[in-house]
């Protein structure tokens, strides 16, 4: 009798575009194995495909596994659609490794309900490969962003949340300015 498929552990995402190696910005990375084209899909990004109802239990659920830093489950979800969202905390995601920049070469992209990683520039081979992660607005700040690229915001967000980030960075900034600048009036008493 034929072993049935859908009992079979799904194999791990491979690309030919790609390895995955020790990051020099955050624990492990994914680099280009050849130039990559602008364009280019470089790996899909999978997982389990889960309700929107689980999707936000795992969400505030810290991940398993994971020794390097307490994260919760939200890091790793999509959201795909209207119902549905993906869970990308799977042994076999491989695009899982792959980091957030603030300057990134690739994007996330949802086609026909499924996520790919897409090259946004050309790529060298060797270069590491980043996305930004586009988190939202809520629980940015448990987020600091050490990609130490020129464009970096300090925190990992959507780009469309950057000008709301940056003017309230700055009255945290004018805040500051004036606080010490009292306090070198009273010193002066
Ligand atoms: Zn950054």
């Amino acid at each position: 009798m034929k072993k049935s498929s859908k009992n079979d552990k799904p194999k791990k995402v491979k690309s030919p575009y790609i390895k995955v190696k020790k990051s020099k910005i955050h624990g492990t990375g994914i680099y280009a194995k050849t130039d990559i084209p602008a364009g280019t899909r470089v790996i899909e990004y999978v997982g389990e495909r889960v309700t929107k109802k689980e999707s936000d239990r795992r969400a505030q659920t810290p991940l398993e596994n994971n020794a390097e830093n307490e994260e919760m489950g939200a890091v790793y979800l999509f959201e795909i659609n209207k119902r549905y969202d993906l869970d990308g905390y799977v042994p076999y995601n491989t695009a899982r490794f792959i980091n957030h920049s603030c300057d990134p070469n690739c994007e996330s992209d949802i086609i026909k309900g499924r996520v790919y990683i897409i090259a946004i520039r050309d790529i060298k081979k060797g270069e590491e490969i980043f996305y930004n992660y586009n988190y939202s607005w809520e629980d940015y700040e448990d987020h600091p962003c050490y990609c130490g690229t020129k464009r970096c915001v300090g925190f990992i967000l959507a780009e469309e949340y950057w000008p709301k980030l940056k003017r309230k960075l700055k009255k945290k900034r004018e805040a500051k300015q004036k606080k010490s600048k009292k306090g070198e009036k009273n010193n002066k008493k």
